[in-house]
């Protein structure tokens, strides 16, 4: 029998008492009106009991009492107990936590809607220069870096910013920002300056070596030609010599020519000019028809419809006449790496297309092939420095693997993005995307 049932039971004999007692002395309603009134009062007694002792939290141990009442309490006990335990076991995992990101190399800070820090690690405060009186700021107002801020608004938090420490320039920070949960973000932070100076070291190497190999390159040219000049013919196998050298210096040229372009585009201020590229893809077409060894250009016809056949390989379209904003001879570097790809890496009787056009919020170049194309698995890597996609050609392609880097790197310092669409046997699609807040005519 359960608390409840024997509660009942109880209230039911008490009752059946007094209807006796009342039945044989005649005061059965006074006798039942004395227990009822009794009842109510003990009910009064213990729940005024029970709201005092839940008042004051619920947590010391509960008054003696029986029945339904010891039941209550007894339950209310337990839930409370429960709970206690698991705020223990709830802070224990804060305070693990907070004391594991407090060891955290890296800077982490949790920041609200406004950009106000709501907690900062150990590292963050020392990175940072804050203090814990800093809890509640806006960011913004202590990292006053133009482009971090810049970062802090733009939500495009997929790169990560690089900055100099606030409190020590000489320490480059990564910083990055996760969003996370209601309107809350975690500003990360991470000390790169001994990558950057690697970086550095490596940038100052390549482009040193480039330099010095360029006045040994330019003696060894000078005296191949001179041999060349007196080569009377006599000898086949020094005029293939002559012949070999020449084309393994050639083409130590252009890695040499490739690896300073690539050093000045990683180092170089950026200039801007507005470039009126339809002009300048026309030329590049002609110039890429002379060096083609082909016979020159037809006349052109003016912008704004399509230009037609520059060359019997080479379709110019210009559907715009928009300038963009940017350095001229880098356009034309990654333009024309573009295009002579394409003329090197399809039959020779094949045709290749030159569109600009505007699409979208994009002003695009494409530059299209009918060639060999690129297998899928090689196409995020194409414009890596110095990888060669494995074909199997009929005819031997030379090349240094760095066109495309340079192409890459170029259209990076435009805010543009390159797109390449490949399939082998079919062709390649290059496409260049500028955003057309770049254009300025
Ligand atoms: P390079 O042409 O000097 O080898 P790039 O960086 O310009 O170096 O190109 C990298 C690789 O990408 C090339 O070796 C080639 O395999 C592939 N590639 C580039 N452009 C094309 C194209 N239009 N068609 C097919 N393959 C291409």
């Amino acid at each position: 029998m359960d608390v409840w049932q024997k509660e009942l039971l109880t209230g039911l004999l008490l009752f059946l008492a007094v209807s006796i007692v009342g039945g044989m002395t005649g005061l059965f309603m006074p006798l039942a009106l004395l227990l009822t009134l009794g009842m109510l009062m003990r009910q009064l007694f213990q729940i005024n009991r029970f709201e005092r002792w839940i008042r004051t939290g619920g947590r010391a141990k509960y008054p003696k009492t029986t029945g339904i009442w010891e039941e209550i309490y007894y339950h209310v006990y337990r839930i409370k107990k429960n709970e206690k335990k698991r705020k223990k076991k709830l802070g224990k995992m804060v305070d693990q936590f907070r004391q594991s990101t407090e060891a955290l190399p890296d800077a982490a800070v949790v920041l609200g809607a406004n950009d106000e820090i709501e907690w900062a690690n150990k590292a963050a405060r020392e990175v940072f220069g804050l203090q814990q009186s800093d809890k509640g700021q806006r960011i913004p107002n202590l990292i006053r870096f133009p482009e971090f801020i810049r970062y802090l608004k733009s939500g495009n938090y997929n790169e990560p910013v690089i900055l100099p420490s606030p409190v020590n320039h000489r320490t480059t920070l990564a910083v990055r920002i996760i969003a996370y949960g209601a309107g809350l973000r975690l500003l990360l932070a991470q000390d790169v300056t001994e990558l950057k100076r690697m970086e550095r070291m490596r940038k100052d190497f390549v482009a040193n070596v480039s330099h010095e190999l360029r006045t040994p390159l330019t003696v060894l040219k000078g005296y191949l030609e001179t041999l060349q000049d007196m080569d009377d013919g006599e000898s086949p196998l020094l005029t293939t010599s002559f012949q070999q050298m020449q084309g393994q210096t050639e083409r130590m040229q252009h890695l040499v020519d490739d690896l300073l372009l690539l050093t000045r585009l990683e180092t170089r201020q950026k200039k801007t000019e507005c470039v009126n590229i339809p002009a300048l893809l026309i030329q590049i077409c002609k110039e890429a028809e002379t060096m083609n060894g082909k016979a020159s250009a037809p006349a052109l016809a003016p912008y704004l419809h399509p230009v037609g056949n520059v060359s019997s390989r080479i379709e110019l379209t210009l559907e715009t006449d928009k300038h963009i904003t940017g350095e001229e001879q880098e356009l034309r570097s990654a333009f024309t790496n573009l295009l002579g790809n394409a003329l090197k890496y399809s039959p020779e009787d094949s045709v290749v297309k030159v569109r600009w056009y505007r699409f979208n919020d994009s002003i695009v170049l494409d530059v299209e092939d009918q060639g060999e194309g690129i297998a899928a698995a090689d196409i995020p890597r194409v414009t890596e420095r110095f990888y060669r996609s494995e074909v199997k050609r009929v005819k031997k392609v030379g090349g240094t693997g760095l066109g495309l880097a340079i192409v890459k790197h170029v259209l990076m310092r435009h805010d543009a993005k390159l797109n390449i669409v490949s399939e082998l046997g079919k062709g390649s699609c290059f496409s260049c995307h500028f955003p057309v807040k770049r254009a300025c005519n």
